[in-house]
């Protein structure tokens, strides 16, 4: 859908139709050339001076859809009594960039004229104050509206709004229920369409299966043509790939159908399937809907967030699960997989099909899927838990590289990173905070978009960094849960 942001400029009458005009144009320039280098355009909307301009304006950016978040600054001074009653209301992002419209103060030029136009320095500060009165939460940006630091991290901060966005219009479609007697992957669902606005419900198996019978050989034909030319066919079992195709495009439908862009199945329900979907669910990620295993709908929705998130409204960001260590001294990495669903944006080269015998759950025959390596650099692995009561979003920055084994007989892609601040210390870290098994693993959506979406969503966030140690991660914890109790 098209998605944009909105410019809310303030000042007020005291510096007469002048100032006004100019403040007027410089902001109507500003948003015309930011939008040139962001990722969504910013909509000059008004150069504010009363209460009712700005109630209005903010009233306007939460009922269109297509408002994804709003940008304000201060050019001259704005008396922020006049913005309570609209911020009060605010329902959309809120991002506070402190600039100026000139880089360098003018040696001679400067005069009291001068002063009284140019005077964000203080405007912005009248601004920040009433925001932290009013407890709102927003992202502070403040630098020279020209400068590349400052276009990267307002596109930053446009792409998690949108992530916000894509959160509140959320559906989830669970085959089946989550897999028997785990703990991390359940979850209150009641709370998640609350707080983050994500449907999660399910749909019986039993339909899926009615839905591939009413796939047509043609649409198998067609889907097969894609594969073959997206990936390097290294099986002859086309009955296989023929079969995952079914699965993908009854998925496919009845997502699109459901208007659901996540979805979750379980090995332990596929009654009425040949083979549990791997190449089908590998495709529809790489399409950007989000999946989760064994029923993890909370990764799922995640997975569909961050893919959003990510360049091009879908990044390289996948499901994944921290699979087994190498504990070698010096060589200490987290080799990370899936029975058979990691997502293809994450591969370093073009991915190849293979089949294999799945051990696990139903399969009836052998499952085709993608298999490939995962890519080289610097990401983070995102998990959502349900703490009882409220939500936590657990980040740990993470440097993958190219897996130091080939790995043979893994029939599976395969990621290797290591976690920061190292292994070891990584894990302890991990594990005090109650990660999951399951992720989403990113190299293109960044922590700190993270914990901007988390405030946006008012849930808990927790960073794990080169700097974390358990001891000042356990203490964080510690104030974290009387904070979150309180609120
Ligand atoms: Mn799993």
């Amino acid at each position: 859908m098209k998605r944009e942001f909105w410019f809310i400029v303030g000042s007020q009458f005291l510096y007469g139709q002048d100032v006004l005009d100019t403040v007027d144009a410089r902001a109507k320039e500003m948003a015309a050339e930011l939008s040139k280098v962001l990722p969504y355009p910013l909509v000059y909307k008004v150069t504010a001076k009363t209460n009712k301009e700005i109630t209005d304006v903010i009233k306007e950016a939460n009922y269109r859809d297509e408002c994804a978040g709003i940008v304000t600054w201060c050019h001259t001074f704005s008396p922020s009594k006049m913005w309570i009653n609209g911020l009060a209301n605010l329902q959309k992002p809120y991002c506070h960039l402190a600039t100026q419209y000139n880089k360098e103060i003018p040696n001679d030029e400067i005069d009291m004229d001068f002063m009284n136009l140019n005077q964000a320095a203080h405007g912005d500060r009248e601004h920040g104050f009433i925001a932290a009165r009013l407890r709102l939460p927003r992202k502070v940006i403040a630098g020279f509206w020209q400068d590349e630091k400052i276009h990267k991290r307002l596109s930053d901060w446009m792409r998690a709004a949108v992530g916000v966005a894509v959160s509140k219009k959320m559906k989830v479609m669970r085959f089946g229920d989550n897999m028997r007697e785990v703990a991390v992957t359940e979850g209150d669902k009641v709370e998640v369409q609350t707080k983050l606005g994500w449907q999660v419900n399910t749909w019986a198996v039993g339909d899926l299966v009615k839905e591939m019978g009413k796939v047509t050989e043609a649409e198998i034909d067609a889907l097969v043509a894609e594969y073959e030319a997206n990936y390097d066919i290294a099986t002859d079992n086309t009955a296989a790939i023929r079969y995952q195709a079914r699965e993908e495009i009854a998925m496919k439908k009845m997502l699109d159908r459901e208007g659901c862009r996540a979805f979750t199945n379980t090995f332990q329900d596929l009654y009425g399937m040949e083979q549990l979907p791997g190449l089908a669910s590998q495709h529809l990620m790489a399409q950007g809907y989000g999946y989760g295993g064994e029923g993890d709908w909370k990764v799922s929705a995640m997975t569909a967030i961050l893919k959003a998130m990510g360049e091009n409204g879908n990044g390289a960001s996948g499901f994944m699960e921290d699979y087994t260590y190498h504990l070698v001294e010096g060589q200490e990495y987290s080799l990370g997989a899936h029975m058979l669903e990691v997502c293809p944006s994450l591969a370093a080269d073009k991915p190849r099909i293979e089949t294999h015998h799945l051990g696990i759950g139903m399969n009836e025959k052998d499952p085709a899927r993608l298999v490939f390596e995962g890519k080289a650099g610097k990401g983070i692995v995102v998990s959502l838990i349900d703490m009882g009561g409220r939500l936590r979003l657990i980040v740990q920055d993470i440097e993958a590289v190219k897996p130091i084994l080939p790995m043979p007989n893994l029939p599976v892609a395969r990621v290797m990173w290591r976690a920061m601040p190292d292994l070891t210390t990584g894990v302890e870290c991990w594990i005090t905070a109650g990660g999951a098994h399951h992720t989403v693993l990113s190299y293109d959506v960044t922590a700190e978009q993270m914990r901007d979406w988390a405030r946006m969503m008012d849930i808990e966030f927790v960073h794990i960094t080169k700097d974390t140690t358990p001891e000042k991660l356990e203490e964080e914890l510690l104030v974290k849960d009387l904070v979150w109790k309180l609120k």
